[in-house]
């Protein structure tokens, strides 16, 4: 008997491909079973049916690599539990280098994968060709294989997970468009659809491509945009077996799969064809574009270069079909910030095959859990905002993304698309001075100055890179002058209100509710006291709170605020980025160029570290905040935007003969590295709490009311050990770079991974922060007593642990601003 169309559910799914099921089969898991699923065609009919169906596990964070471990366990077990078989084979992968700088990147990888866990062995072209004989090896420099990867049918595999979720208690509906989302006070609260409406608690968005329209019809930004996806399938080939590895031969741009004895040949080509630029079809269902053998061309050449034999098969079928990509290409997962109990599972950027399977995990213990329970900020939705939903740039954005898969993953990679994006006012000014420009958050950054004769674009290598000189110069002035930075992109949040002090003060682990003009450091920390972020506090009023924070976070800190201000307090929440330039002055004569500038009284007493005056400088009145990120004197000047220009100008007319300098950001973070100082989504993440960080000073664990993450702290001091710690490293040989993601040993064994690294001109050599992890416990004695390596590329370099920052405060000067954080806090 047909079952009458459900009119209420404790979550509803929209969308039925490989995510949509993921996520109901997970949810049924941890026991919400009261589940609808709702596909306005067939199951998988979307994007899911025609992917190649590879599962590799390498990515370049450690966790995006465990969510896929995961699927990898899951899909082979999965037929046991359905009775659907999903078609997964354990047939291992193989990756070639061309070159030696991708081999460099292969043998880095390696070093970091197998500390995650996952099986890997570096191997010479002539063994790889042994597992992959239909290949031509002459110019290839070696290659890595992964005997735990594999391939699935995608098509079995939803079915399969759908099953499962049935099996649960789930119902599964196909045929059913999703027309619209019910809000009440900022919530979701059901769907309608053309069968009907659904009351729900949850809404959950898998809609695939079409994500980005469900979102528009409750004001949640899911960007995204498709883009032409292409591979071919062969007639037999002689020597193609069932058990032949996938391939990938990233230098080509491509990959290989066996399939009825000939080969799958795909691959991600540097500049994609973007697709779906009026909207996407509702009935675009077990669906694909035109053959494209011209943008199709560059793959192919480059896999008759890899399997002659390619120049005699037929091809039987070519497919090419549309995939969602975001502007970074990682997937977006997690609550909307615009709308509660509304989540999204989508932009897979052609990885959702493998991912499916720890993505929907995640996802379903997000909804459960009411938070993450792991770090997935590289995945978060909260990395974007509404501005990142512009659909020229997105357009324009996923040209690039899609070939990013397998284009060299350089240490500093900066993605040349859909630039400039956001400028701060400065930008014609210090472009005019020789800056090279980062992005980070849609902002142009400058990352370094060129000198006279040098060229603002970086030469990329893993080696000294060409801006190795001028940040020397640019560190060099900050430490024994000043600089300049403009740290404009950072994120700033008014928080104002009768409540603001208290409900501040709960979401702060230090105690924030200090006099007017105090500026305090803080981590704001969830339920397990692992960090959500951290940022500087300033009191401007007795109700006013200017929230300075990193400049990716401006989206996800306002949400986690936001979220946790009770119902009933009286507290807004204010995003001001826009409204202030951040200028900073750093360095031992900062306070002589100010002085020249403002009649603000400078000196120690009149205006201490970690407090915050509103000032006159030139003509302009700003707010002064005394924190230093480089461990010099110094003060960020908060600029009204229409004042920055001035400000600028004034700043460098008064230090012209005191050896002010532009300085740029990698000078910025090779400072804070030298000194120690931690930075949010490296060091500091939400799995790492502010013990293991080495940041207690920054908690008050006695301030009345108590803080969110307090119970584990608490939990934490109690059992007393830590085994895991984030040290400070510098290499013992002063010529090699540390880029960050390097394996770290003691006595031999792997026992953590590098977070971030630079080269430090002041210490003569490169320096880092690691975090360490040992279930013996990382204390003291762990880190004094043992012999440190870091990894490169299949190099052990030897390096010292520190448990004090390693730049040298020789001078009473610089004792006491190394330590005045910490006394202030
Ligand atoms: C050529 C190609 C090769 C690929 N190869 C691989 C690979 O080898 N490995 C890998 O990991 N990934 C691969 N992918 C990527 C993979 O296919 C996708 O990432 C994955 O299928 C995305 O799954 P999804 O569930 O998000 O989207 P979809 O499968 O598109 O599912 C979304 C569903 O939502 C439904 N829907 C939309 N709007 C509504 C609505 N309003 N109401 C109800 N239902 C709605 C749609 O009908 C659709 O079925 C490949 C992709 C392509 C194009």
């Amino acid at each position: 008997m047909a079952q009458e169309f459900p009119t209420q559910a404790r979550v509803v799914i929209v969308g039925g491909g490989i995510i949509g099921c993921s996520v109901a089969y997970h949810l049924t898991k941890l026991g919400w079973t009261d589940v609808v699923l709702l596909e306005q065609g067939q199951l998988s009919g979307g994007t899911t049916w025609h992917a190649a169906g590879l599962v590799g596990q390498l990515r370049s964070h450690a966790n995006m690599t465990s969510l896929i471990k995961y699927s990898t366990q899951l899909y082979s077990e999965l037929e046991a539990e359905t009775g659907l078989a999903t078609g997964w084979k354990n047939c291992g992968s193989l990756s070639v280098a061309r070159s030696a700088d991708r081999m460099t990147v292969l043998k880095r990888t390696a070093a970091s994968a197998r500390a995650q866990g996952v099986d890997i062995e570096v191997i010479s072209a002539k063994e790889a060709q042994d597992l992959w004989p239909v290949m031509a090896i002459d110019d290839l420099a070696g290659a890595v294989w992964l005997p735990g990867d594999g391939k699935a049918n995608p098509t079995d595999l939803t079915q399969s997970l759908a099953k499962g979720a049935r099996n649960r208690g789930a119902r599964v509906i196909e045929r059913v468009r999703v027309t619209g989302i019910k809000t009440k006070d900022g919530r979701a609260t059901g769907v309608s659809t053309d069968k009907g409406n659904i009351a729900a608690e949850i809404v959950v968005n898998c809609a695939g491509q079409w994500a980005r329209k469900v979102g528009a019809m409750c004001g949640v930004t899911v960007p995204l945009h498709s883009a032409e996806h292409m591979y071919i399938v062969t007639g037999k080939i002689e020597g193609v077996h069932p058990d032949l590895p996938v391939m990938r031969d990233p230098d080509g741009y491509i990959y290989f799969k066996e399939e009825v004895g000939g080969l799958v040949m795909g691959g991600f080509e540097p500049e994609a064809k973007p697709w779906g630029m009026k909207g996407i079809p509702d009935d675009f269902e077990f669906a694909l574009l035109p053959d494209d053998w011209d943008q199709f061309e560059i793959l192919m050449q480059n896999a008759l270069v890899r399997v002659p034999q390619l120049e005699t098969s037929e091809v039987k079928k070519f497919y090419n079909g549309p995939e969602s990509f975001t502007a970074d290409n990682n997937f977006i997962l997690g609550e909307a910030p615009e709308l509660k109990n509304f989540f999204v599972g989508a932009g897979f950027n052609s990885m959702g095959i493998a991912s499916a399977g720890g993505a929907g995990r995640a996802l379903a213990e997000w909804i459960v859990n009411g938070a993450a329970t792991m770090d997935l900020w590289p995945v978060d939705i909260r990395r974007f905002a509404g501005f990142n939903n512009n659909p020229r740039w997105l357009h324009d954005r996923v040209k690039e993304t899609l070939g990013l898969h397998y284009a060299m993953p350089w240490p500093n990679r900066e993605l040349d698309t859909a630039r400039p994006f956001r400028r701060s006012a400065l930008y014609d000014r210090l472009a005019a001075k020789g800056a090279s420009f980062g992005s980070k958050m849609g902002w142009e950054r400058a990352n370094w100055f060129a000198g006279p004769g040098e060229k603002p674009e970086i030469e990329y290598s893993f080696g000294k890179q060409n801006w190795h000189e001028a940040v020397k110069r640019e560190m060099k002035a900050t430490r024994e002058a000043a600089g300049i930075f403009d740290q404009t992109s950072f994120a700033k949040i008014m928080v104002q209100g009768r409540d603001a002090a208290t409900v501040l003060n709960r979401i702060c682990a230090a105690d924030i509710d200090a006099e007017i003009g105090r500026s305090i450091y803080t981590g704001l920390l969830n339920e397990r006291g692992g960090y959500e972020s951290d940022l500087t506090v300033m009191r401007l009023g007795r109700d006013k709170f200017l929230l300075v924070t990193g400049s990716a976070q401006a989206v996800h800190d306002a949400d986690w605020i936001a979220k946790n201000i009770p119902e009933d307090a009286h507290v807004t929440l204010t995003d001001v980025t826009s409204s202030y330039s951040v200028l900073a002055l750093m360095g031992p004569r900062s306070r002589d160029i100010l002085a020249k500038l403002t009649s603000a009284d400078l000196s120690n007493a009149g205006f201490p570290f970690a407090t915050i005056r509103e000032i006159d400088v030139g003509y302009a009145t700003a707010y002064a905040n005394r924190m230093t990120y480089v461990g010099e004197l110094g003060w960020e000047l908060i600029v009204p935007t229409e004042f920055t220009v001035g400000v600028y100008e004034a700043l460098h007319e008064a230090g012209r003969d005191l050896g002010l300098a532009d300085c740029g950001y990698y000078a910025l973070e090779a400072l804070r590295i030298e000194k120690g100082f931690r930075a949010w989504s490296r060091e500091l993440t939400p799995d790492i709490t502010p013990y293991e960080a080495g940041l207690a000073f920054a908690v008050s664990m006695d301030k009345p009311g108590g803080f969110i993450g307090k119970d584990a702290l608490v939990a934490a001091k109690i059992k007393g050990k830590l085994t895991r710690r984030i040290v400070q490293f510098t290499l013992d040989d002063a010529a090699p770079m540390l880029w960050g993601g390097e394996l770290i040993l003691r006595d031999g064994k792997p026992v953590g991974e590098v977070r971030s690294a630079s080269y430090g001109h002041t210490l003569g050599r490169s320096v880092a922060l690691g975090l360490l992890h040992s279930e013996a416990g990382v204390d003291k004695d762990f880190i004094e007593s043992g012999r440190f390596e870091i990894d490169l590329a299949g190099e052990r370099h030897t390096a010292t642990a520190h448990l004090k920052a390693p730049y040298d405060p020789k001078s009473e000067r610089v004792k006491a601003d190394s330590t005045e954080l910490r006394e202030a806090a």
